[in-house]
């Protein structure tokens, strides 16, 4: 048996469909002045060509799941229409003397190199997004036709060193039963997609495809990760009515999930979904949130050659309140620094740069930054319920420093005469060892708290949540973390204000179990894992500690 990454549950067993990759070969041809201007022309007809052709598979995703699938599509149309990469390229073929292929793709295996180095796994998986269009635009460019799926007429489980978005989105659920990856994380597109198109799937199965033919039999667990290679018939068929029973329960948690839920012995609680664009709000409500509990701004930030304007911004909040009609969503400000550095925002290297100049350390300092964004979120609170809350608060100082800048903010919109929510909810992220045990102290200046427990448990443990040798000391349910927990949830509840928790761990029944004995009011996870968690809730008590 082989182990991989879950990145989309459920379960298959099926004959191996291997996707074999034609090895682009990039001719290395230099030229001479008189040809650059025809390499340029090729370079700008090759990048029309792959824009059709997005705009094509985007219609199709379109029609087949919705105008909320098409995030991918349209983000690398903006890649595309970038006005400076077709710049590079024209450099790199006047200055190099390179053919256009080899021009085109030098300047994209740079761009997704740069993505590749970065410590976020997320952003680290944005280089498939370069790599996606570089294969496209060499195929264009040489006159290659691309990989196809379409001609599948039976059930199999996809097996490919790797999977770019587009050719995820074209494959028919009605073939393809499971998706088996050598390569990639569960934060890639493709596996965000498998999720949405709802197959199964595993990825970062290491050089496995050497081993598996058209012929071969596959079993896939897209819960626990594991792949059995010619598995017993008894082992597929409890997968075959695995799955079925998996679909029904699907089914059934969905359409259950837009009620409100209280916990058995009757105490209401929200279930909200954690975003980092607007338009994952829609996850959140397809899959019956009751708000967004964490909006991650700083991925608006990322991935651009300039800050976004205080109008940038403010659409994006005003459209995320929209889509949620009513509904809370809170905007966490900008959590940059650490491992997530701006092009645009020279910082000195940190010698430990998750104990650095990080959040809201940094925006403290950045002033005219914080106060744009202040701004854009007080803009967009008269488009909806919007509420704001402060990343990596340690202290009571840089909480009533951070509560005068947001005073500042709403000044300055008085003066221009724009319109704002006066009573915008504030609270912060309790993440921070010192701000958890100083609670009772910080409770009298917020609205409410929202416990990351992410970083509260990389924190209280000393431990980095990226290093794989120390992550046994992850440990959610650890006394030392529950003890700080129920400490923040008393101390909140002894003012009056109420506390959510938007770590990975409240995304979990088990471990939620544990925070709704705790006194814990509100839940944040990925959209996804909604349904799921209210219907766990019922089954919850206010009072059944298990671990303490
Ligand atoms: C956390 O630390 O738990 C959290 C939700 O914030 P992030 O994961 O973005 O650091
Ligand atoms: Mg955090």
């Amino acid at each position: 048996m082989y182990k991989g990454i879950a990145a989309s549950p459920g379960y298959a067993a099926e004959r191996a469909f291997v996707l074999k990759e034609q090895a682009l070969s990039i001719p290395q041809e230099t030229i001479t002045a008189d040809q650059v201007e025809l390499e340029k022309q090729k370079v700008r007809d090759g990048l029309e060509q792959v824009k059709q052709e997005l705009a094509v598979t985007r219609e199709d995703v379109r029609e087949r799941f919705g105008e909320e699938e098409c995030a991918i599509f349209d983000s690398h149309l903006m890649m595309l229409e970038d006005p400076t990469l077709l710049e590079e390229i024209d450099r790199e073929i006047l200055d190099s003397a390179k053919n256009a292929v080899w021009a085109a793709h030098d300047v994209l295996t740079t761009h997704a190199s740069v993505f590749e180095a970065m410590d976020d796994a997320y952003l680290r998986e944005r280089a498939a997004d370069f790599k996606d269009l570089r294969g496209k635009l060499a195929r264009r460019l040489l006159g290659v036709g691309d990989v196809s799926l379409e001609t599948l007429d039976r059930p199999v489980i996809l097996v490919a060193h790797d999977l770019t978005p587009s050719q995820t989105a074209r494959l028919n659920p009605k073939w393809v039963k499971g998706i088996l990856t050598e390569i990639g994380g569960p934060t890639s597109h493709s596996a965000i997609l498998a999720r949405t198109l709802q197959i199964p799937a595993v990825v970062g199965c290491g050089p496995i495809a050497c081993e598996i033919t058209d012929d071969t039999i596959l079993a896939l667990n897209g819960n626990t990760g594991e792949i059995t290679i010619h598995p017993e018939q008894e082992l597929v068929d409890l997968y075959h009515r695995e799955q079925l029973a998996f679909q029904e329960e699907q089914t059934r948690l969905r359409a259950a999930a837009f009620e409100t839920v209280y916990t058995a012995d009757g105490k209401r609680i929200e279930i909200a979904g954690n975003i980092g664009n607007p338009a994952d709000s829609r996850s959140v409500l397809a899959n019956g949130g009751d708000g967004v509990g964490l909006f991650r701004s700083e991925f608006l930030f990322l991935e651009r050659e300039q800050m976004p304007s205080e109008e940038e911004q403010f659409e994006a909040y005003a459209e995320a309140a929209r889509e949620m009609a009513g509904r809370p969503v809170i905007i966490r400000t900008m959590d940059i620094g650490g491992d997530k550095q701006l092009p645009y925002l020279p910082m000195e290297a940190e010698e430990n740069p998750f104990l650095g100049f990080r959040a809201i350390r940094l925006c403290l300092a950045e002033k005219e930054m914080f106060l744009t964004q202040l701004r854009a979120i007080l803009r967009a609170s008269s488009h909806g319920k919007i509420r704001v809350m402060f990343p990596m608060i340690a202290t009571e100082e840089e909480l009533l420093e951070a509560k005068s800048m947001l005073a500042q903010a709403k000044e300055q919109l008085r003066e221009r005469q724009l319109p704002f929510d006066e009573k915008i909810e504030t609270g912060i992220m309790i993440e921070v060892p010192s701000a958890a045990i100083i609670a009772d102290q910080l409770a009298p200046h917020v609205d409410f708290f929202s416990i990351g427990s992410n970083d509260l448990i990389q924190y209280t443990f000393a431990a980095d949540r990226m290093n794989q040798k120390v992550s046994y000391l992850y440990n959610p349910v650890h006394p030392a973390i529950l003890r700080l927990i129920g400490r923040v949830v008393q101390d909140a509840h002894a003012h009056g204000k109420w506390v959510g928790v938007c770590g990975e761990m409240a995304g979990d029944p088990l471990y939620a179990k544990e925070l709704i004995a705790l006194g814990v009011d509100e839940l944040s996870m990925t959209p996804s894992l909604i349904p799921r968690m209210k219907q766990a809730i019922k089954g919850m008590s206010t009072t059944t500690l298990i671990y303490q």
